[in-house]
């Protein structure tokens, strides 16, 4: 039987992130190099939120500009990964095995939550990606349940990564400095997100707006912190409730951004 590729979750900050030089960005590159090279990647991103899941099944997928008033370099960048139909599928197909239901959409590109990673972390665009969408107004648990039906995934060589941030207070970013130290309730809620992910603490990470420290503040909505969830949930498989990740990136921007990445293996 083939090893099983780990499940990934990673923070990608604001778009810029692919042009500013901040230590996530030199993670992300060395990242691509270390992980085992998957045949294709399917990508939970926090952008791509949709009333039921939808797999991205184009060949070849635009690069979408999902943001506005960022420099001009930003939106001259494309990601040309190709897409993999027959693997948004075989994805469907897993999501309504375990009774999800799930629709392809041949006209979905990329999002930055997808291509601003990837584009560091597989600058050569040559494995094809397939995103996945979050219904952010269903509960954490749906969220796990996503992931639990793709974990077969793993072992056809099908990196299942989920983008989003560790916590996003979006609103209060705005009023600090790119490289400002945190602020004390992003890191209280990131050490937490961290102790709890390293403990296989499943119950807790499901109640993260009530037992994570700060937790509203920390999410105001929940769309950047569901996909984690599917990527725990892929890393638990079905029936599974234990499952340890580790973090493999530390780092802020903006005070309240925490660019924590973690992998469950
Ligand atoms: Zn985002």
């Amino acid at each position: 039987m083939p090893t099983a590729l780990p499940t990934l979750f990673v923070s990608h900050g604001a778009p810029t992130l692919v042009l500013d030089p901040i230590p996530t960005r030199g993670f992300l590159r060395a990242l691509g190099q270390t992980l085992p090279c998957p045949r294709a990647i399917l990508c939970v991103s926090a952008h791509w939120d949709t009333a039921a899941p939808r797999l991205s099944s184009a060949l070849r997928p635009q690069t979408m500009y999902d943001f506005y008033g960022f420099p001009d370099e930003l939106y001259e960048l494309v990601y040309p990964a190709p897409g993999d139909p027959a693997l948004a599928e075989r994805v469907a197909n897993l999501l309504i095995d375990a009774q999800i239901p799930a629709t392809l959409d041949d006209h979905r590109g990329l999002d930055h939550g997808a291509w601003v990673p990837l584009s560091l972390m597989h600058p050569l665009a040559d494995i094809p990606v397939v995103q996945l969408s979050i219904q952010s107004h269903l509960p954490p648990g749906h969220h796990l349940e996503l992931g639990q039906a793709l974990a077969p995934l793993r072992e056809e060589g099908v990196l299942i990564m989920a983008s989003g941030n560790a916590t996003h207070n979006l609103r209060e970013a705005f009023s600090h400095g790119m490289e400002e130290a945190p602020v004390s309730y992003a890191k209280a809620f990131a050490d937490w997100l961290t102790a709890r992910i390293e403990a296989g603490d499943t119950a807790a990470l499901l109640d993260y707006l009530a037992q994570g420290p700060f937790g509203p503040l920390n999410h105001p909505t929940p769309e950047h912190y569901l996909p984690l969830l599917v990527t725990l949930g892929a890393a638990l498989g079905a029936g599974g409730t234990g499952a340890t990740g580790l973090r493999l990136h530390d780092g802020y921007t903006f005070g309240v951004l925490s660019m924590a990445a973690y992998a469950w293996n």
